[in-house]
């Protein structure tokens, strides 16, 4: 068997592996790329291996740089099936959607500048109308049940306690040889969550593994309890709300946006925060609440008991809080001047309507724009999360006057030290670890930790690193 590395490896962004296994081709996941905008235009345009001879998809979640490529896949040819829990099934259809819209949109705007300097235009990576097309080819596929994507493989999708639907990806797989048929099993990690996220069930450990393929997003360092991220978050809306600003929030419309609505909402209830008007500017927020709302097979046990007191429903909805779904609605928030926090996508700032707030808003100096996870080299999330005093948004120079918070306890990622167990609970069988999903500074501490922990066998593959088992 052969495993490529064609995404998220030495990086966060564009997760793609190839495995090669009875002469058979199955991908798992097909992430979009996010960086530089030259590099990023060929590396989602241009797939390293021919779709059509792809034999199936698994998918493990449903955020972007995970599945942001398949309507692009399906468009190139790919024709069978794309495994994935219901939940990340229903979650992915609407946030392709989505992407596909902002591919349209962005392409539009780029080409009426691109027009008037008598350029060529641009095609969008791929539209509303390619990524509707992703749907049909969903086979969802409920958590611990066994599925057989390729022949000579067992697969099955376990909880990863990341976001809503996320999984692990369990590959019991018989490989034909000449003699001896090799038998093993492959874990792949997806992304790895938290103990005690709200809303989602605790990761499972990978235990009976003899390869696994794992994350290392934060391989460097151990989260801040998420108690303190609540209270930065409170802090930098008072303090906003105090000198008469607006805090710019720009998140993932999945996940994160439930959360900082749910700790807002809280804050307000406790008069921790000052009653000021919350908008959550994006529609996909709004579809993935009422996918939320019908998952509850998803939900840990405190999420049950909050539902089944008729709590949880309002904890998404309170009287402040407005979801924006119209673009005309969206425009109306530049023109209030009041205090207020706006939540809006992408969580990268690379897309989206998060670029008209910022644009509008980033010469203020009464504004705060708070940066609330992890932002890839090269966005425009990163170089605000650096405080770069000069960005650049739509083409144009901002000389930013805003104030940069951060808050990192709110990761929906695992910490050092649970990286650290999920590689320990296989140490009973296993043979080697693949480190993916990660920057060197992620991998390099984690990868010293797995040594003192005698796990030795442990490699950071390049991109488009071929590796056989
Ligand atoms: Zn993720």
């Amino acid at each position: 068997m052969r495993i490529t590395f064609h995404g998220a490896a030495q990086t966060v962004t564009g997760s793609q592996h190839l495995l090669e296994i009875n002469g058979y081709k199955l991908l798992l996941e097909c992430g979009l790329y996010q960086g530089k905008r030259s590099e990023a235009f060929q590396r989602n345009r241009h797939f390293p291996f021919d779709p059509k001879e792809l034999d199936a998809v698994i998918l493990s979640h449903a955020h972007i740089d995970h599945s942001g490529n398949l309507p692009n896949l399906i468009k190139k040819g790919y024709h069978k099936s794309i495994y994935a829990t219901p939940a990340t099934s229903h979650l992915a259809n609407i946030m392709l959607m989505d992407s596909g819209h902002i591919h349209e949109s962005d392409a539009n705007y780029v080409n009426k500048k691109r027009r008037k300097k008598g350029l060529e235009p641009i095609d969008p990576l791929y539209t509303l109308e390619d990524a509707a097309e992703v749907a049909q080819h969903f086979l969802p596929t409920s958590y611990n049940q066994s599925f057989y994507p390729i022949p000579g493989v067992e697969a099955q999708l376990v909880e990863a306690g990341h976001i809503l639907g996320s999984a692990a990806i369990i590959l019991d797989i018989e490989e034909k040889k000449a003699y001896k048929n090799n038998r093993f099993r492959l874990w792949f990690s997806g992304d790895i969550g938290r103990r005690d996220l709200p809303l989602i069930r605790d990761p499972i450990m990978p235990e009976n593994s003899d390869y696994l393929m794992m994350e290392c997003t934060y391989g460097d360092k151990n989260h801040r309890n998420p108690r303190e991220a609540y209270n930065e978050l409170r802090q930098v809306v008072s303090r906003t709300v105090d000198r008469g600003g607006k805090v710019i929030i720009p998140a993932f419309a999945v996940g994160r946006t439930q959360e900082l609505v749910y700790d807002l909402h809280i804050m307000m209830d406790n008069g921790e925060i000052p009653k000021v008007p919350v908008f959550v500017d994006s529609p996909l927020a709004v579809n993935a609440t009422d996918i939320f709302r019908s998952h509850p097979e998803c939900f840990d046990q405190e999420t049950r008991a909050f539902i089944a007191k008729d709590k949880h429903k309002a904890a998404l909805g309170f009287e402040l809080l407005t979801y924006t779904r119209s673009v005309e609605e969206s425009k109306a928030l530049n023109k209030r001047k009041y205090p207020m926090v706006i939540i809006s996508a992408s969580g990268m700032a690379e897309a989206g309507r998060i670029l008209h707030h910022l644009k509008n808003n980033i010469k203020d100096a009464r504004n705060t724009i708070l940066i609330v996870s992890w932002q890839a080299p090269n966005t425009l999330g990163r170089r605000l999360a650096d405080r770069e005093q000069e960005v650049r948004i739509f083409g144009e120079t901002y000389h930013r006057k805003a104030e940069i918070a951060t808050i990192g306890g709110l990761s929906a990622h695992a910490g050092q030290s649970l990286l650290l167990e999920y590689a320990q609970s296989t140490q009973e069988r296993i043979k080697q670890v693949y480190l993916v999903h990660g920057e060197e500074r992620g991998a390099a501490p984690l990868m010293e930790k797995m040594k003192q922990s005698n796990i030795e066998n442990v490699f950071f593959p390049n991109l488009h690193t071929s590796v056989e088992i």
